[in-house]
């Protein structure tokens, strides 16, 4: 597949288009995906790229796995829209507000990290609740194909197992309640909300493939252009590498673009009467 960084001649075209969105995953894409998630994340590398570029389009939205208020901790630039929960969880006026549906299945989830507790026993198992979704990482397990098996097979012996949806990603499993949101839903939103005219998606997961397929629908039915664009690397699968425009080869080639959209844009005037 193409690299975007030989393509540059694409996204100079694209940017034309005002009103302009990036729009963008965090971990394994602005930051390296954390070996242990019970730590202290590090500020990605990219942080000074985006707090320039907050100011040269109508919207830079984060869209993560984690929880609304970590990623707004971690990323911390004022003008930032911070999406949380697979795009399940908006920060609206100072606080994160979940998508009422999910709300709605809060209390199931509850049930299930209680049953999910029995996974703390093998070594290496991480489980990071974060109450409204649950990311379980078996990575550093001794047999993390085994480990995986048992996540899965006590989620659907679970009572609550039917009720809820898993996102397989590198090296961890995200269980999350069925309903019909998730990234795309959210790329959607601020496309229609902003009237977004060009927008670049970048992910590098199993969970970012929706988010890269409403870009593609959107250009399909309406006035938009817009790129999805996958961050590569040894554990990119092919399911997720034929869903993309473009690639960039590591968090290291994405700081590259953002160095290039620094250099290639300029902060925006605000015309509205
Ligand atoms: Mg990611």
């Amino acid at each position: 597949m193409a690299r975007i960084l030989d393509n540059l001649d694409v996204l100079q075209k694209l940017l034309k288009r005002q009103p302009f969105g990036l729009i963008t995953d965090m971990d394994g894409t602005l930051s390296e995906i954390p070996h242990n998630f019970l730590e202290i994340t590090p500020p990605p590398p990219t942080l000074p790229q985006l707090a320039k570029l907050v100011k040269r389009f109508e919207v830079l939205a984060i869209i993560s796995g984690r929880k609304t208020e970590a990623l707004k901790d971690i990323v911390n630039i004022d003008g930032v829209q911070y999406i949380g929960h697979y795009g399940m969880e908006w920060w609206k006026n100072n606080q994160a507000v979940l998508h009422p549906e999910v709300a709605a299945s809060v209390t199931a989830m509850r049930e299930l990290a209680a049953e999910l507790e029995t996974l703390r026993a093998v070594d290496g198992m991480i489980i990071q609740d974060k109450w409204a979704t649950i990311s379980v990482h078996y990575h550093m397990t001794r047999q993390p194909e085994t480990a995986k098996q048992q996540i899965m097979d006590l989620v659907q012996k679970s009572p609550h197992g039917k009720n809820m949806r898993l996102i397989e990603e590198k090296n961890n499993i995200s269980i999350i309640p069925r309903v019909e949101i998730n990234k795309g839903t959210a790329v959607s939103s601020l496309i229609k909300e902003h009237n977004l005219q060009g927008a670049i998606f970048l992910g590098d997961d199993v969970g970012d493939v929706p988010g890269f397929r409403a870009i593609r629908v959107a250009r399909e039915v309406q006035e938009f252009m817009g790129l999805a664009i996958l961050v590569t690397g040894s554990e990119t699968s092919q399911a997720t590498l034929k869903e993309a425009d473009f690639t960039l080869n590591g968090v290291g080639e994405t700081v590259m673009l953002l160095d290039w959209l620094v250099d290639n844009t300029v902060e925006r005037t605000h015309t509205r009467p």
